[in-house]
C-alpha cells in the first residue's frame, strides 16, 4: 500500500535531532512563552516578509484571534470561500459574526474576487483569503477590493507556508496571516500549534494580548481574551523542521512536476499553477468526473488518496446545509476533487506506481 501521507518517515530521519530539541526544553524548565517560541516567531515572520509572529495554540486560534484583533465581532459580516476547511468560516461564527460565503474560482479553488465584490455590504468588515492546497489566492485583486471598500484582509495560510503570489510571500499581503502547525501541514508540529504573522504593530500587540487573557502586562486584563499559546516543546520541534522546509517544498514541487508529466492526457483535471503563483503543493489535488469510483479504484490498486473536502462549507450541517445553487463551483469541487500522495519522503518508485495506478483507475472508471 502506498500511503497518502507517512509522517513516520520524516520523524525517523530527524529522530535524534528532535529528541535533543525536546530535551533542551525539558532542561530549561520553561514550557510556555519562552525562547524557543520567540525564535520561531522571528523566523516565520522573516519567511513571511513581515515583522511580527505571534505563536498560538492552533491554526484555528490564529484565525480566531486575528479576526478578533481586526475588529470582527457581533454584527459584522466576513467574506470567506464556500470551499475550504471548516475553520475558515467557523472562526468567524465563533466571534459572533456572520460568515458570508463566496463561490470559488474553479482553477485555483480560491475565493473569486468578482463574486466577493458583489457580496460586500455596509456590514462587511473583512475578507478571509484561503490559499487552498498551497496555491496562493489572487492577492493583488483581493487586496485592491479590500482597500477600495475599507475591509481587513486575513490570509488563511494554513496550507501554504512558503508560498508566494507575484513574488511576494503569502503572509505579506493581508493585514495578518494565519499559519497552522497541525501535524499533517507542510510545517507540522508533534501536536497542535499555530501562528499569526503580521506587519502591523497594532494587530501584533492586540493578538499578543488576546492569546493571554487580554493581559496588558502585570496581570492587568484590559479585555476579554483567550488562553491560546504555542508551547515550547512544539516550538523546538518546529525549529528543527523549519530548517528543512525549503528542501521539503522543493521535493513537493518536483513530485508535482513529475505527476504532471506522467498524468498528462488522462481524463483528469490537473492542478493549476497560475503564472503569478509559487505553489507549495500541500496537496496535489486532481479532479475526476466520477471521483468516488476513481478513489475506490485507486484503493483497489493499493494507492491511498484523500478527499479535501467532500462537502462545501455552507453545506455543512453547522451552517444549515444547502447552497448548491448559489455556489455551483464549490459544489462541483466537492464532487470532483481527490488528492494524491505528495510528501517529501515519497520515493521515485512509489511515485511511478501511483502514476501507473492513476492511469489504470482512469481506464477502469471510464
Ligand atoms: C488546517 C487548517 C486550518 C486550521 O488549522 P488547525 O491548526 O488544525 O486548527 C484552517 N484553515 C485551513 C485552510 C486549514 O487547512
Amino acid at each position: 500500500m502506498i500511503p497518502f501521507l507517512d509522517l513516520t518517515r520524516q520523524h525517523a530521519a530527524l529522530r535524534e535531532e528532535l529528541l535533543r530539541a525536546m530535551a533542551r526544553v525539558l532542561d530549561s524548565g520553561q514550557f510556555v512563552l519562552g525562547a524557543e517560541g520567540r525564535a520561531l516567531e522571528a523566523q516565520l515572520a522573516a519567511l513571511s516578509g513581515v515583522r511580527h509572529g505571534i505563536g498560538v495554540a492552533s491554526g484555528t486560534d490564529a484565525l480566531r484571534l486575528a479576526l478578533a484583533a481586526a475588529g470582527v465581532g457581533p454584527g459584522a459580516e466576513v467574506l470567506t470561500p464556500a470551499f475550504s476547511f471548516v475553520a475558515s468560516a467557523s472562526t468567524i461564527a465563533m466571534l459572533g459574526a456572520t460568515p458570508v460565503f463566496v463561490d470559488i474560482e474553479p482553477g485555483t479553488f480560491a475565493l473569486d474576487p468578482d463574486a466577493a465584490a458583489r457580496a460586500v455590504t455596509p456590514r462587511t468588515r473583512a475578507i478571509v483569503a484561503v490559499h487552498l492546497y498551497g496555491h496562493p489566492a489572487p492577492m493583488d485583486r483581493i487586496v485592491a477590493l479590500a482597500r477600495a471598500r475599507g475591509l481587513a484582509v486575513i490570509e488563511d495560510a494554513a496550507q501554504a507556508v512558503g508560498a508566494a503570489w507575484a513574488g511576494r510571500p503569502v503572509g505579506a499581503w493581508g493585514d495578518a496571516a494565519c499559519i497552522s502547525f497541525y501535524p499533517t501541514k507542510n510545517l507540522g508540529a508533534c501536536g497542535d500549534g499555530g501562528m499569526v504573522v503580521t506587519d502591523r504593530d497594532d494587530l501584533a500587540e492586540h493578538v499578543r494580548r488576546l492569546r493571554h487573557h487580554g493581559d496588558a502586562g502585570r496581570y492587568r486584563h484590559v479585555e476579554l481574551g483567550f488562553c491560546s499559546r504555542l508551547d515550547e516543546l512544539q516550538a523546538a520541534v518546529l525549529r528543527v523542521k523549519l530548517a528543512r522546509l525549503a528542501a521539503w517544498t522543493e521535493a513537493r514541487r518536483r513530485i508535482a512536476a513529475r505527476y504532471r508529466a506522467r498524468l498528462a492526457g488522462l481524463p483528469l483535471g490537473l492542478p493549476v499553477e497560475r503564472p503569478e503563483a509559487r505553489h507549495v503543493y500541500h496537496l496535489f489535488t486532481v479532479r475526476h468526473a466520477q471521483r468516488d469510483a476513481f478513489v475506490k479504484a485507486l484503493a483497489d490498486l493499493d494507492v491511498g488518496a484523500a478527499i479535501h473536502y467532500p462537502l462545501p462549507v455552507p453545506g455543512q450541517p453547522l451552517f444549515g446545509g444547502g447552497g448548491e445553487r448559489e455556489f455551483p463551483e464549490a459544489w462541483r469541487a466537492a464532487r470532483e476533487v481527490c488528492s494524491l500522495p505528495c510528501f517529501a519522503e515519497l520515493t521515485d518508485e512509489e511515485l511511478e506506481r501511483v502514476a501507473a495506478a492513476v492511469r489504470q483507475a482512469c481506464e477502469r472508471v471510464a
